[in-house]
């Protein structure tokens, strides 16, 4: 059901919580934000105060859900979870910030979408640590002020540009997350194996790491779908050959792209000659919303360098011509 290389959290992940790192040593990659937050998780702790706000920004599948909850761990306080679409009132947040205690981090994924009468509530709970509530209506209408533990607010969204400009400037601790490389991928690999107890040899671990997109949750779901090839092959272990038979079975090509990337390149070079094409005529023509797109698809494409994103629409090069397999028509050099 659906993309199996989906960057998206899908159900059967709940598997995957068994895969969470528990604590920053045991993240792998992102060194950089790794080695800010282990110093401002430090910092906090030293001087026992509630950590500052932290906004984490990257593309799905990454670990911001992972090191969310590994900030919490680190400073040893309650983890509240909850996500923008799913906070509809504004009473519903104030009845979450009510419950924090001391130093808690209530993490909010896909913050950017939360309701613009919810983020006015969340203002000056982030900046002061107070709710202002309005009680009655008309003339006899009167606000409150209620006092908030001092709680960190740790967001998560797929684009900075997404949030708005108030909303992003409360982040005392802004935090890009990157695709990961292949190396990186290979011991998160060999690390879930160990994990569920598979067997894979050092180079069963690269392909798969190879084809996953730059992204954990997807290296997570193809390892233990590729498992089940080997298991059905009565495979003691996972090497390079069982990997990429079942990867080439399940349509993952040998750069990690799926069907749904494929489509994606084929409609710009076939149907505008390799672009540049706007982005709504993209998202029409495949029928798929243009967020999903932007999120989801681009951003690796990007990253290796298939498309370009120009001022006149997305542009393909020469390498996803070569990808495709077709051939790359000559441009007039205007
Ligand atoms: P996001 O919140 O960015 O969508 P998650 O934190 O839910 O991503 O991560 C998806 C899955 O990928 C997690 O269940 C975890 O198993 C795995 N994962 C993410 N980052 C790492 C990492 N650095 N090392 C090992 N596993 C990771």
């Amino acid at each position: 059901p659906g993309r199996l290389v989906t960057p998206e959290r899908r159900e059967d992940d709940t598997a995957d919580t068994s895969l969470r790192p528990q604590n920053l040593s045991e993240f792998i990659g992102q060194r950089q934000a790794r080695a800010n937050m282990s110093v401002f998780i430090e910092a906090a702790r030293q001087r026992k105060e509630a950590l500052d706000h932290v906004l984490f920004v990257g593309p799905p599948g990454l670990g911001k859900t992972t090191l969310a909850q590994i900030v919490s761990r680190e400073l040893g306080v309650n983890f509240r979870a909850t996500s923008g679409p799913v906070i509809a009132k504004a009473g519903d947040l104030a009845a979450l910030l009510t419950n924090l205690e001391d130093r808690d981090v209530l993490f909010i994924d896909e913050i950017h979408r939360l309701n613009p009468h919810v983020e006015e509530v969340l203002y000056p709970a982030m900046e002061d640590f107070q709710l202002d509530l309005i009680i009655g209506e008309g003339p006899a209408a009167r606000s409150v002020k209620i006092d908030l533990a001092r709680f960190t607010l740790v967001g998560a969204t797929t684009r900075a540009g997404l949030l708005t400009t108030p909303l992003r400037d409360r982040f005392g601790i802004p935090i890009r997350l990157n695709f990961y490389d292949v190396d990186e991928l290979e011991l998160i690999v060999k690390r879930g194996a160990r994990v569920l107890g598979i067997g894979i040899t050092e180079e069963g671990a690269n392909e798969i790491a190879r084809r996953a997109r730059g992204t954990p949750r997807i290296a997570g779901r193809l390892l233990r779908r590729v498992r089940d090839f080997a298991l059905v092959d009565g495979a003691e272990k996972i090497d390079r050959k069982l990997a990429d038979k079942a990867l080439l079975q399940l349509e993952v090509d040998a750069a990690g792209l799926d069907a749904m990337d494929r489509r994606y390149l084929q409609m710009i070079a076939v149907n505008y000659g390799g672009g540049p094409v706007g982005i709504e005529t993209i998202a029409a023509g495949l029928s798929e919303p243009r967020d999903a797109l932007e999120d989801i698809v681009e951003p690796f494409l990007i990253q290796k360098g298939f498309v370009q994103r120009t001022p006149r629409g997305r542009l393909l090069t020469g390498h996803a011509f070569r990808h495709l397999g077709l051939a790359e028509p000559q441009r007039d050099p205007s």
